[in-house]
């Protein structure tokens, strides 16, 4: 017992595991599956290149969230491969329906760019080409309109959780916001860096990959959210390339949550309303929050020694490994923890 007191283990930890035979709730874990860190990923426009971006993620086991204009003329061509993107756990967002851009952008020009055909109409776009249940997100084209509160309104009366913005690009004030948590407005949100080269009006791009690579080390060393950016018509393929490079060193990490950006900020609503009420050896788990948009799961840590059983079926034991989905049930166990991953609505025991 010294051995484990000096390894700096709680007294409250020691009591539940000698005193109390009963499985104990502790908390409910920060990131899904208990994961150290978030690395979650958006990409801009209708282009010939989304497919190629898309593709090389999926080899380094990126989670994104595509972010389209639904009116371009290439979008017929693309909605097969967003489909499958969206069974692969990426996240289709809207990006207007036709890109409206303006530089300066002023309150009159964004009060009639707008519209709703432009801000619901692209989403029932997704909706209607794609099995997505919602759409989470939306991108600000060319970062224009986000930092006006009427215009946010518009955003969040249609549904959106979180909207993406891209801040002062002729000064590259976009290529590295450096905000590393959720955003403090989800509708005027920004991310850690960008990735790509120079682009737009923008006068450099941020495509040096040690650069890139350290500012992710430093996010993931702090526990938190990795979020970064591109456009894929201003990136370069192939393995040794910057971008695949980029994704090979922040990928495929047995500590790492990858996620799309609209599902975890659902996650960050959906942890926080989720109760957990302990009934004798049961454990009442509820929400408020309506399950077709906070469609995820959470993550709840014990202390105990049975296996845990959801509404009578029996939930799967995985080891610690990628965290590459927002959904599903499952539980990991580290010594006397068991962290149980689940939808936050059912009846838990430890049987
Ligand atoms: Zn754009």
């Amino acid at each position: 017992m010294l051995r484990i007191l000096q390894k700096g283990v709680g007294l409250g930890f020691l009591l539940a595991t000698c005193a109390l035979p009963q499985t104990r709730f502790v908390g409910k874990a920060q990131w899904l599956g208990g994961a150290k860190a978030v690395v979650t990923h958006t990409i801009d426009d209708t282009t010939k290149f989304v497919p190629a971006a898309v593709d090389a993620m999926d080899v380094y086991g990126i989670k994104a969230t595509i972010y389209v204009n639904t009116g371009s003329k290439l979008i017929e061509e693309l909605w097969p491969r967003l489909r499958k993107a969206v069974a692969d756990g990426h996240e289709i967002g809207s990006h207007s329906r036709t890109h409206p851009c303006k530089w300066p952008d002023t309150e009159e020009f964004c009060a009639g760019a707008y519209t709703d055909a432009e801000i619901v109409g692209s989403r029932d776009d997704i909706l209607k080409n794609t099995p997505q249940p919602h759409v989470w997100s939306w991108c600000y084209p060319c970062g224009n309109c986000a930092r006006y509160p009427f215009i946010q309104k518009r955003i969040a009366a249609a549904g959106y959780l979180v909207a993406r913005n891209y801040q002062d690009e002729a000064k590259n004030g976009h290529l590295i916001p450096n905000v590393n948590t959720f955003a403090a407005n989800a509708f005027d949100a920004a991310y850690t860096q960008v990735v790509q080269k120079k682009g737009g009006i923008a006068p450099t791009g941020n495509d040096d990959l040690p650069a890139l690579n350290a500012k992710f080390d430093e996010v993931y060393a702090a526990g938190q959210i990795y979020n970064f950016m591109s456009h894929p018509q201003w990136l370069e393929y192939g393995g040794e390339a910057f971008y695949e490079a980029h994704l090979r060193h922040i990928g495929k990490r047995d500590d790492v949550w990858y996620v799309p950006l609209g599902p975890l900020y659902a996650y960050r609503e959906l942890r926080e309303s989720v109760e957990v009420k302990a009934q004798g050896k049961r454990f009442v788990l509820g929400t408020k929050l309506d399950r077709k948009v906070y469609d995820g799961s959470v993550t709840l840590e014990f202390v105990g020694k049975g296996k845990p059983v959801l509404d009578g079926v029996a939930l799967v034991e995985r080891a610690g490994g990628v965290v590459m989905q927002w959904k599903g049930a499952w539980f990991r166990r580290v010594g006397q923890r068991v962290f149980v991953t689940a939808p936050p609505a059912g009846v838990l025991e430890f049987r």
